[in-house]
């Protein structure tokens, strides 16, 4: 395998051949931008590698909740949650992590992919509640990001009776000898170290489940590391030990190997890859809103396109685009960011069912649509970000394509005035693929 170029964390296709990279992000996920995040990050293409000690123990996957034969109070705080369906990395770890006998594992995938939800619930499944000791513990690197995890599972244990959570963190306390009585306990490596091994106030023998959360943060913070191999030396030969993180480096790997035992299963979820490779780009020098529909009229009027999206600037080009182009006798869907969801998911399922060839969108509607399906992107304006900077990524995500589905697609780009010309120089060396002037009344270069 080539677990050496999984690092998750590192979109390497936006490695620019050029060498002066700009404002791009560079795909390092602060713990502070996990605790702001609220969205699941879903990745159509993203790629899955499992590596498991018996290759061949079957490794399926769910695509429903409703398949992990889950306790009905569970599955009724998932859909409290409005979780309808298993993001990628749960519905292929929970097989694994809901199997009797217990598993261990080690997985790994980007920050909002789901982890966090992923062993809540193996360890709210695996909770006895008639048994009033702590069954289940989870290590968190800060404070901040136990109360977060604490959070989820008050949310998922909601339809639960007798359920209770346990913080162990600064400010909470228990006296020497005095017993915890929670079913969980969340919290940071220091505190329960003291609470386990100094205070003898749970036992750790007695845990059936032990998460280590976020370990690439745990491992940056002096003294987590230790504390943490202390704990786990506590526990009992069989109990299920699991541990996530959001990259995966050699420092991660060895941690993971030292605190989760037995053949572990690993799961790796990479980060989706695009380039722009089998990309062919273009560019129309128009004059103005009126002149890019002009030119686009030429385009659609004389190349056979299947199915194309065009990415606006703003709602208001959109919905002025839209209509301009459904009176020229086109089939457009027009994705916007004012709609309900229900409505884009409608729109987007027509477009992907081919009864619209044209989806005309703003920005924030692009991720989730699959565009292998389109073959030419038109940037009826060129992405920038909030402070107006040329924005290689988003034009990354809108044209490129991920490198093991690359087909050819082409991508035409309208720029009318001296601004939007230097950037769409900017992107070009940014990428280093040069773009092609293409003029608007001989669109046939294209083909
Ligand atoms: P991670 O631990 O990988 O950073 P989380 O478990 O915190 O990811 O999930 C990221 C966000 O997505 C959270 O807001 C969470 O509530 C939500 N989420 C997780 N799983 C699902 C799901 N199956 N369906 C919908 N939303 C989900």
């Amino acid at each position: 395998n080539n677990s050496s170029k999984t690092d998750g964390d590192k979109p390497s296709s936006l490695n620019p051949s050029s060498p002066t990279p700009q404002a791009v992000d560079t795909g390092k996920e602060e713990p502070m931008s996990k605790l702001v995040r609220s969205k699941l990050i879903t990745s159509v293409h993203a790629d899955l590698e499992i590596l498991q000690a018996d290759p061949n123990s079957p490794l399926f996957s769910v695509k429903s909740f409703e398949a992990l034969n889950l306790k009905k109070e569970l599955l009724q705080g998932l859909y409290d949650m409005k979780f309808n369906a298993p993001s990628k990395i749960q519905e292929t770890a929970l097989p694994s992590l809901l199997a009797d006998p217990p598993v261990n594992m080690i997985a790994q995938s980007q920050s909002g992919t789901g982890k966090t939800a992923a062993f809540v619930l193996t360890m709210l499944s695996r909770v006895d509640t008639n048994k009033p000791y702590p069954q289940c513990l989870c290590l968190a690197p800060t404070y901040e990001l136990a109360l977060q995890i604490g959070e989820n599972i008050e949310q998922m244990s909601k339809h639960m009776t007798n359920f209770t959570l346990v913080y162990a963190v600064r400010g909470e306390r228990v006296a020497r000898g005095q017993k915890v009585q929670g079913h969980i306990i969340i919290g940071t490596p220091g505190t329960v170290a003291d609470w386990s091994l100094k205070f003898k106030s749970f036992d750790l023998k007695k845990i059936d489940v032990f998460c280590l959360d976020e370990a690439d943060v745990m491992i940056a913070t002096q003294g987590h590391q230790d504390q943490s191999i202390r704990i786990q030396r506590g526990l009992r030969k069989d109990c299920q030990m699991l541990l996530f993180s959001a990259t995966y480096d050699d420092d991660v790997m060895r941690f993971a190997q030292a605190v989760i035992p037995n053949n572990p299963v690993v799961i790796k979820l990479r980060r989706e890859e695009q380039s722009l490779d089998n990309i062919k780009q273009f560019y129309i020098e128009c004059t103005d809103k009126e002149s890019k529909f002009q030119a686009l009229s030429n385009i659609y009027g004389s190349i056979s396109i299947g199915q194309s999206m065009i990415f606006c600037a703003t709602r208001n080009t959109a919905h002025w685009l839209s209509e301009k182009m459904t009176k020229d006798g086109h089939a457009v869907g027009l994705l916007s960011g004012d709609l309900e969801i229900a409505q884009r998911a409608a729109i987007i399922n027509r477009f992907k069912d081919g009864k619209e060839k044209v989806l005309i969108t703003t920005n924030v509607t692009s991720r989730g649509i699959d565009v292998e399906q389109v073959t030419v992107v038109v940037n009826f304006d060129l992405p920038l970000t909030q402070d107006m900077k040329p924005d290689n990524e988003t034009y990354l995500h809108r044209i490129g394509r991920t490198g093991r589905f690359g087909k050819n697609g082409i991508a035409i780009n309208l720029i009318d005035n001296s601004r939007s010309y230097s950037t769409l120089r900017a992107i070009e060396k940014f990428f280093g693929r040069s773009i092609v002037k293409l003029d608007a009344e001989d669109i046939d270069e294209i083909e």
